[in-house]
C-alpha cells in the first residue's frame, strides 16, 4: 500500500494509490481513504495518472493523514543529543506539535519574525492505524501501525531554548511538513531504514534507524501508557545529528529509503 492525498482539478480532496514507473512516482488511481475505508472513493471523478513531482509543483499535494495529535520524541539519536550538549535520556523525551502546524509537501515553511534561528529536523514518522491504549511492555505493535511517512520537525531553536516548555518553539504554523506519501512497504521494525536531510541539495543529516536510542515498538508502547493513540496520529521518532538553521529561499528535503522525498521551501 502506497498512497497520497491530493487536490483534484476542481479543488476536491481525494486519495490516490501511488505506483513507481521508470523511477518516478505517480498517483495512478483514486481510492477510498485507507484509514476510513467506509467513506466512498471518488471514483466517479475523471482522473488521469499524474506524477507526484507535478502535483508538488502545482501545490496540489495534501498532508496524507489527519492526526488528532503529533507526538514527537526528543534526543532519540545519540549523536544529535551530543551535538546540542544534552545527555542521552534514560526515558523517551516526549512533546507534542499541534495539528495546525502541519504542512504538505511542496508547501512553504514560514519563519516567524520573532525567531532568529529556525532549524530543520528530518524524521521518520509512524502513522497509527488502530487505537492503541496502555499497551503492555511485550505487546506486538505491528497491528497498530498503518504505515510511515517523512516528517520535518521544524524548530525555532532560540524560542525552544528560552521557553521552559517547547510548545512555541515547535508549534508554529507550517512547522510540521509531512508526506508526501504513506507506505507500509518499508519495515523499520525488522530492517534498518536510512534517512537523509538535504538543504539546497547539500546533505546535512544522515541517520539510520538502527541507531535509535528507543526503538519504534518501545516508543509506541511508552506513549500509549500515557495517551490513547488514534488512527492517523503521527509519531515523529527523532532526528539524527546535523540540525542547522534555514534561511528564506532555502529548499529542505527529507528523504527516507522506500518513501518519497518531502520537499519544502522556506520563507
Ligand atoms: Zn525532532
Amino acid at each position: 500500500m502506497r498512497y497520497c492525498k491530493l487536490l483534484l482539478a476542481n479543488q476536491i480532496p481525494a486519495f490516490a494509490a501511488v505506483t513507481e514507473r521508470n523511477n518516478e512516482l505517480f498517483a495512478t488511481e483514486l481510492i477510498a481513504d485507507p484509514l476510513h475505508p467506509q467513506a466512498a472513493p471518488r471514483t466517479a471523478h475523471p482522473f488521469a495518472p499524474i506524477s507526484l513531482a507535478q502535483l508538488e509543483r502545482e501545490h496540489r499535494l495534501l498532508v496524507p493523514v489527519t492526526p488528532t495529535k503529533i507526538v514527537c520524541v526528543g534526543r532519540n539519536y545519540r549523536d544529535h543529543a551530543a551535538e546540542l550538549g544534552n545527555e542521552v535520556p534514560t526515558e523517551p523525551l516526549l512533546f507534542l506539535k499541534p495539528p495546525s502546524s502541519l504542512l504538505p509537501a511542496g508547501g512553504t515553511v514560514e519563519r516567524p519574525a520573532i525567531s532568529k534561528r529556525v532549524d530543520f529536523e528530518g524524521e521518520l514518522a509512524i502513522i497509527i492505524g488502530k487505537q492503541a491504549r496502555q499497551l503492555a511492555d511485550d505487546a506486538d505493535v505491528a497491528p497498530f501501525i498503518h504505515g510511515y511517512t517523512c516528517l520535518n520537525d521544524v524548530t525555532a531553536r532560540d524560542i525552544q531554548k528560552s521557553d521552559p516548555q517547547w510548545t512555541r518553539g515547535k508549534g508554529f504554523d507550517t512547522f510540521c511538513p509531512a508526506g508526501p506519501m504513506v507506505s507500509n512497504e518499508i519495515h523499520p521494525l525488522t530492517e534498518n531504514i536510512s534517512l537523509v536531510t538535504r538543504l539546497n541539495g547539500e546533505v546535512k543529516q544522515r541517520g539510520e534507524t538502527r541507531d535509535l536510542i528507543f526503538t519504534l515498538p518501545h516508543l509506541i508502547r511508552y506513549i500509549s501508557q500515557c495517551m490513547t493513540l488514534e488512527p492517523g496520529d503521527l509519531i515523529a521518532t527523532g532526528t539524527p545529528a546535523g540540525v542547522a538553521p534555514m534561511q528564506a529561499g532555502d529548499i529542505c528535503e527529507v528523504e527516507i529509503t522506500g518513501l518519497a522525498t518531502l520537499r519544502n521551501r522556506i520563507r
